[in-house]
């Protein structure tokens, strides 16, 4: 993973993968982190003020108007190398909404945020990720070539929903999963992988404190799962250790 590209990482899973990424031995060439408000994510700016290959740009992934220019901004720091891996991490949670309770708002925002944005944001990096693809077109398909993860949820998984509830979250990441196996389908012949993954439940502001799972072992687990994908998972949905989910 030459270049990397990640939303939502001024805290939780966003922020996990750059602390992830910046410690290996072989770090990116390129990292680039972003998240809404850069004066405000201190964590991330820190490390980015010790690690010169990580590069934090700001990016509200709801304000679709701002995503040319984002694109830009993106091409001129990673040039012919593109994109080899896009995670489309930031995302939001309206928790426990029963049928008496759900609101229209609730619907829209998680709807734009959690599967209108991933799809727009690839739509609006397709030239960086087919760039590097093209780039190391004798790589197997996979994160040597362009990687998309879209983070889904379980709870987007309906044959596994038996407790109904969580209308706005749910019906979002169901959506994303639909968007997924599109793309999945779309980019095949650029060489361009795409997969939804849950990252299990884990502890961060969105999981909650009594979650079993720390950011650390869910973003090492998604890592390894995401660097040994090839061509036979394009388009599926799987969880952070590699087990694959039902729809
Ligand atoms: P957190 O709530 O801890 O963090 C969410 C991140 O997304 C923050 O960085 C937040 O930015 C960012 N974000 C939200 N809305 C926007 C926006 N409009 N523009 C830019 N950034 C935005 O969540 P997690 O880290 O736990 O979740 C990351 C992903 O993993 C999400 O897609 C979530 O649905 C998924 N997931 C998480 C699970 C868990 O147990 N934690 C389980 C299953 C899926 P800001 O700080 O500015 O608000």
């Amino acid at each position: 993973m030459k270049s990397v590209l990640i939303t939502g990482c001024n805290r939780g899973l966003g922020l996990g993968l750059v602390q992830q990424l910046v410690q290996r031995p072989t770090p990116p060439k390129h990292l680039i982190a972003t998240c809404r408000n850069p004066q405000q994510a201190e964590a991330l700016t820190s490390i980015a003020a010790q690690h010169r290959n990580l590069h934090v740009l700001q990016i509200d992934v709801k304000d679709f108007d701002s995503y040319d220019n984002f694109a830009k901004q993106v091409q001129s720091i990673v040039k012919d190398d593109g994109i080899n891996v896009l995670f489309n991490s930031a995302g939001i949670s309206t928790k426990f909404t029963r049928v008496n309770l759900v609101k229209v708002d609730q619907m829209t925002d998680n709807f734009l945020t959690n599967t209108v944005a991933p799809l727009m944001l690839t739509k609006a990096l397709l030239p960086s990720l087919k760039k590097a693809s093209q780039q190391n077109a004798a790589a197997p398909t996979g994160a040597q070539r362009a990687v998309v993860v879209n983070m889904s949820s379980v709870l987007g998984s309906i044959a596994q929903n038996n407790q109904g509830g969580f209308y706005p979250y749910r019906a979002s990441k169901s959506g994303l999963n639909a968007v997924t196996r599109s793309l999945s389908v779309d980019l095949k012949d650029d060489g361009i992988l795409v997969v939804s993954l849950h990252p299990g439940w884990v502890q961060t502001d969105m999981g909650g404190k009594g979650a079993p799972l720390t950011v650390e072992q869910s973003t090492q687990g998604m890592l390894k799962f995401v660097e040994g994908l090839g061509a036979k998972q394009n388009g599926g949905f799987y969880q952070y250790d590699g087990k694959e989910l039902p729809w």
